[in-house]
Formats: C-alpha cells, sequence, structure tokens
C-alpha cells in the first residue's frame, strides 16, 4: 500500500509532545517551522500516486499492490538503480536537498536482517520481529528515521558511573514489553512515523550483558516521549531572501524517553553486546548509498550556482575560472563514480541481500563528507563577495532604493537585477546561511563523524592486493609478504574482484 500526503499529515496528528523555542508546538503539520517539510514529505507520497511517476517510485511486489521502492527490500543490482532513479526523481521534482525522508535510514533495518544468525544464536525471540518490521514498513509506507546517539555524558567513564538514565538504557521488563529512560538525537523525528533505536554505544568493556543493549522501532506516537527540538530556520528571515532555509530545513530533536513502553514485537535485540557490537560494525552497509546520493545533488547545486554566477559576471571563460569549476566537476564526478562503481560491482551479504560494493561505498562517503567544505569555499570564492554584501529583497522592492538596486544588479539585457538578486540569495543560503553551515555539520556527523567514517574505510578496503602487490614486485621473502601467497600466483583480491563481477 502507499499512502497519500493527507494519510501521512494524519498519521503524525496523535497528540505527540512537541516543543521548539520554548513553546508546545500542538501540531507540527501546521507550525510554521514544519511545515515546509512536512509539506515536501506529503508531496512526496502524492508523487507515488501520479501516473507519470508511479513506475519509477513505486514497485509491485506480486500482490497487487503498489509499495515504496526505498523500502523493497535489496535483492538484486536493478533493485539498487531502481533506487537511486526513485530517489533522484523525488530531489528533482522538490528543487532541493532532502536527506531524512525515510529512504536513508530503511537500509538499517537491512543490516540486522543480515545478522539474524547472530541474533538467533543470542536470543530466537527477536529474528522474526526484524523481519515483521521490514514488512511492516513496505506495506505501512511508513516514515522510518534513525535514533543512534545519546547525548553521551563522559565518554571516559562507563554510563552507569555518571547519570545512568543519560543513555538510553532499559529500567524494567513488563509482560507487555520493556521500560526504557535516556534520550536520542533525532533528525525528523517530530514528523516521522517511527524510529530504529539502537546504542552508539562504543565500549562495552568485557561485559556479555548490559541494559544499555537495546534495540528497538520506536512509536513516535508512543505515551512519554518528549520531543525538544532545536528552532527552525523556515520564517525566520524572509523566503525571498533565503530560499532554501524556508523550505528545505529538517528540524532535529532531542527525543526524551520519560519511561516509554516498548512492546516485545518492537524489541529487535536486548541485552546481548554482541548484537549491539554487530549492528554497531554494519549499521550503513546500505544506508551509506541514499545518504552519499545526497552529496551528488549537492554537488549539482554548487556547480550550478556557480555556473549561472561566472556566467552572469562573464568571468566563465577564464581559464583561473574554468580551472576551479573542473575541480568542482572533479568532487562530482568522483561521487557519482563511487555511487555508480558500488552498484556494478555490487556483493552479497551473509543474508543473501544485495549490498553496494562496501568499500567503494564508505570510500566515497569519506570522499564526499570530506571534501565538502573545501567545495563551498570554492563556490564562494566564484561567487565572490556579493553573496555576503547584498541588500535584502525589501530593499529591492522599496520605492526609493529599488530603483539604485535595479541599476547596480541589472548586468545584461538577459541578467535582470531580479535573477541576479534572486541567483546571490540562493547562493548566499547554499553557502553563507546558518542553514547552510547545519548542512555541512550534518554531513559531516548526522552518518557517523569522520573518525568512524575513515575507520569504515580501513575496515572494507581490501588491504592484500597492494601488500601483495608490492611484495612480489619488490621480491620481498615469505617471511615479511604478511600474506599467504595463492598458490597459483593470481592475487586474492583479483579473484574477489572476479567474483564481484561475475554477478549475482
Ligand atoms: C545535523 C545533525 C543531525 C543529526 N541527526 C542524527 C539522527 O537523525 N540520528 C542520530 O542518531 N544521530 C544524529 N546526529 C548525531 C550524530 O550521529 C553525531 O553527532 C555523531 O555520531 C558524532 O557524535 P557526537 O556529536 O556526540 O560527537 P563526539 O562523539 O563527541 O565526537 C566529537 C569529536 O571528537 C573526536 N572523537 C570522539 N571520539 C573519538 C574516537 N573514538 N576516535 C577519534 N576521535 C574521536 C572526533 O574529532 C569527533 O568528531 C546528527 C548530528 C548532526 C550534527
Amino acid at each position: 500500500m502507499i499512502r497519500t500526503g493527507t494519510q501521512y499529515r494524519d498519521s503524525i496528528r496523535d497528540g505527540r509532545r512537541v516543543w521548539m523555542n520554548g513553546e508546545r508546538v500542538k501540531d507540527v503539520t501546521v507550525h510554521p517551522m514544519f511545515k515546509p517539510l512536512v509539506d515536501i514529505r506529503a508531496r512526496m507520497y502524492d508523487m507515488q500516486h501520479e501516473s507519470a511517476l508511479r513506475d519509477t517510485l513505486t514497485y509491485d511486489e506480486g500482490d497487487g499492490e503498489r509499495h515504496c521502492i526505498a523500502h523493497k527490500l535489496p535483492l538484486t543490482r536493478q533493485d539498487w538503480w531502481d533506487k537511486r532513479r526513485a530517489t533522484d526523481l523525488l530531489l528533482e521534482d522538490i528543487g532541493g536537498v532532502v536527506t531524512r525522508v525515510g529512504d536513508e535510514t530503511v537500509g538499517e533495518m537491512w543490516s540486522l536482517f543480515d545478522g539474524q544468525d547472530v541474533l538467533n544464536e543470542l536470543d530466537p525471540r527477536f529474528s522474526s520481529n526484524i523481519r515483521a518490521h521490514i514488512n511492516q514498513v513496505v506495506h505501512g509506507d511508513l516514515f522510518h528515521v534513525s535514533a543512534n546517539t545519546d547525548p553521551r555524558g563522559n565518554r571516559s567513564k562507563p554510563p552507569q558511573a555518571q547519570d545512568p538514565d543519560v543513555l538510553l538504557h532499559v529500567v524494567k521488563e513488563t509482560d507487555a514489553g520493556v521500560i526504557v529512560r535516556g534520550a536520542k538525537y533525532e533528525t525528523a523525528a517530530a514528523y516521522a512515523n517511527q524510529a530504529f533505536t539502537k546504542p552508539a554505544l562504543a565500549q562495552w568493556g568485557n561485559d556479555e550483558h548490559s541494559e544499555y543493549a537495546i534495540g528497538f522501532i520506536c512509536d513516535m506516537g508512543a505515551p512519554n516521549l518528549r520531543f525538544i527540538c532545536r528552532t527552525g530556520f523556515a520564517t525566520r528571515a524572509p523566503a525571498e531572501d533565503y530560499p532554501l532555509s524556508n523550505r528545505f530545513d529538517e528540524v532535529d530533536s532531542i527525543v526524551v524517553f520519560d519511561d516509554v513502553l516498548i512492546p516485545w514485537e518492537n524489541v529487535l535485540f536486548y541485552r546481548h553486546t554482541k548484537a549491539a557490537r554487530f549492528l554497531q560494525n554494519t549499521l550503513h552497509r546500505y544506508s551509506a548509498f541514499a545518504f552519499v546520493q545526497r552529496n551528488l545533488k549537492l554537488a549539482d547545486m554548487l556547480i550550478g550556482t556557480a555556473l549561472h554566477n561566472t556566467r552572469q559576471t562573464g568571468v566563465d571563460k577564464l581559464q583561473a575560472v574554468q580551472d576551479k569549476l573542473s575541480k568542482l566537476a572533479c568532487y562530482r564526478e568522483g561521487i557519482n563514480a563511487h555511487l555508480t562503481a558500488a552498484i556494478a560491482l555490487a556483493e552479497r551479504s551473509p543474508a543473501g541481500l544485495m549490498m553496494p560494493n562496501q568499500s567503494l561505498l564508505f570510500t566515497g562517503r569519506s570522499f564526499a563528507t570530506s571534501q565538502l567544505h573545501e567545495m563551498m569555499n570554492t563556490v564562494r570564492d566564484l561567487c565572490g563577495g556579493q553573496i555576503c554584501l547584498t541588500p535584502d529583497y525589501a530593499s529591492f522592492r522599496n520605492e526609493e532604493t529599488g530603483p539604485w538596486l535595479d541599476k547596480f544588479y541589472t548586468l545584461s539585457p538577459q541578467w535582470k537585477s531580479e535573477d541576479r538578486r534572486k541567483l546571490l540569495a540562493y547562493a548566499r543560503d547554499l553557502l553563507n546561511s546558518d542553514y547552510a553551515s547545519h548542512r555541512l555539520t550534518f554531513q559531516l556527523f548526522a552518518q557517523s563523524p569522520p573518525h568512524a567514517q575513515t575507520a569504515a574505510v580501513h575496515q572494507h578496503f581490501n588491504w592484500d592486493e597492494p601488500l601483495d602487490f608490492v611484495a612480489r614486485s619488490a621480491g620481498l621473502s615469505e617471511d615479511v609478504k604478511g600474506i599467504d601467497a595463492p598458490a597459483d600466483g593470481d592475487g586474492a583480491v583479483s579473484q574477489w574482484f572476479r567474483d564481484q563481477m561475475d554477478g549475482e
């Protein structure tokens, strides 16, 4: 079943307790700082019903119903091409980048699907729950978000040695389920349906069991949840001056779990630190794809802004300017190449799903996020100082100041002052505003911090091939090679590479 925008809006009018700027928000669907993003999410639901878009955004599972393509369990390479195409279509239609709209986080559940053996070995009660929830997202067309990060406290001490309720944990078991207490940071939670909630703790010590090792699906309408949101960017300043802030702000919350009952059927693992470790090591094996794809669209926005600006001012023919544009193109195509190759060389997961090639996906993610700030600065450089010097829209409309600004901002018969003003306002919001810095920080952190992203690269890159090559090329002895040379003299990675090329 695919939902409509109206059904989505109705589903989040459930009496949830949301605060922003020190005030209770009665209805997130109409509050001015939430409404623009809720409207975009609703538009995405409605798009699934449009006959021209239906086949790209939805699929038939053989049950005669249409389902959202983003929620489909990935079994083939084609599934990844379809997901990529659907995300592109959505971002094209809304004219910008939204990240936490579901497809980017639902893959975290597929990682746990891969861990069913681990779950069965530890506690067989829970492996059927993960399958049921994957099914439920497909059939309920739910807006699903991610909850990993607790307020943390002092990392040098175990959670029990400080206020034990800062990190989310189980305080009681009942026949109906577990009662949890603590808090999580979650983007979009205040207007989503559910969150996959799990620990971000890295150090479990030698503990096999812990009340902090709990993973579950949390219904965002559950009693005793509180959403305390950071202030929104929308409506703070006129939309004409800040077009992106006013449309694309994905409001983050600290979600407080004040003794929330999680029914047993929503519990995906509990007590076993081995399950928590497994998930932490595999969490982004699918969801990183959609995250990196957003970087590609962001790169397009940077290039388009820089190119329009250099064409307006007539500097685009200069070699030095073309060099900088080419640098942006290399960044963009670098991301594109990683995404494309990650599908072309996709790998089977332990449970038989199709994973994007892990080494290419995680190197792509690190490449995209670690260089974004530099690309933004290159676009600032190409746009010049006018993005932060230009007066606001009201001054362009003012009877007395407007004509002066028209004179100074009209560049040619084609480039009239209103288009110049619009482009500069867009560039300011993309590069210099509070919203722009927030987005940059989002890309840096929202799918784990940089050190964890490079750790994923280190974990998945196949170090054997260069090691083996240099060992053979330099004629090193067997003692120092550090790897066993394959009997036929063929590189281990070459075999690995061929396996990937051999198909599904
Ligand atoms: C805009 C935004 C949206 C977010 N949305 C979500 C969301 O929807 N769901 C969610 O669960 N989380 C979300 N997060 C939280 C995000 O996952 C965390 O910010 C991230 O995991 C880093 O954790 P932290 O902020 O506690 O930083 P810290 O863990 O305190 O790390 C800060 C810095 O300390 C250093 N450091 C810390 N530990 C180590 C280490 N072991 N080795 C080396 N260096 C280290 C690094 O320089 C690191 O960047 C969001 C964050 C942002 C900024």
